[in-house]
């Protein structure tokens, strides 16, 4: 049998079903979506035993970033986002609505402006996401960041939900001392996704 059996991935599915009708009732209004995806977000990390162990892994290679759900249109996406001590994303934007949840450990987010091509820019401000807080950026409100491990000694997990398929969303990283984009497409480090809909352990 599968380790998600382990797992009460039920809680999961839950949260999909939510964020479905979520997008559903409140289509192009973002600020209605995160409203209510904030709620959802908060309940999905607020118990921290549902994400299988394949899906918590780190990497002495970089953060990891493991797809656990993208809506069938890509109108959203569910991805589990692991960093080992020490580890860090570039300055990157989204390009589209997201919210980053800390399930496990600490992160530290560091926000910067908006990049102007040939200015360096630095961060405007910082601050550390314990679990249970939810971070919000997107391009009306704020969508530049560095998210990095606030732990040194252990790894930290947040689950983030995008208004896109975000592994396959065309965005850019940013060289602070120039301003300079560069285009890059995340992709996701895994290959399956979780079994949502085996019921047979359910009582
Ligand atoms: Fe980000």
């Amino acid at each position: 049998m599968q380790d998600h059996r382990m797992t009460n991935i039920a809680r999961l599915r839950d949260f999909v079903t939510a964020m479905t009708d979520v997008v559903n009732r409140h289509g192009d209004d973002e600020a209605a979506t995160l409203a209510a995806g904030r709620d959802l977000l908060g309940d999905l990390i607020g118990t921290d035993d549902w994400l299988p162990d394949q899906f918590a892994k780190p990497s002495t290679e970089g953060y990891r970033q493991y797809l656990l759900y993208c809506d069938p249109r890509e109108r959203f996406s569910v991805v589990s986002f692991v960093w080992g001590p020490g580890q860090r994303t570039p300055v990157h934007d989204h390009c589209v609505w997201g919210m980053v949840g800390v399930m496990r450990g600490a992160e530290r987010c560091e926000e910067y402006g908006n990049p102007v091509r040939g200015e360096a820019f630095g961060k405007t401000g910082e601050h550390r996401i314990e679990p249970g807080g939810i971070d919000l950026v997107s391009p009306d409100i704020g969508d530049v960041h560095v998210v990095s491990n606030a732990l040194d000694d252990r790894p930290s997990i947040s689950i983030h939900v995008y208004g896109g398929n975000i592994g396959a969303v065309r965005r850019h990283v940013f060289d602070a001392d120039s301003g300079e984009p560069r285009e890059f497409i995340s992709g996701y480090h895994n290959d399956v996704i979780p079994n949502l809909w085996d019921r047979s352990a359910e009582s």
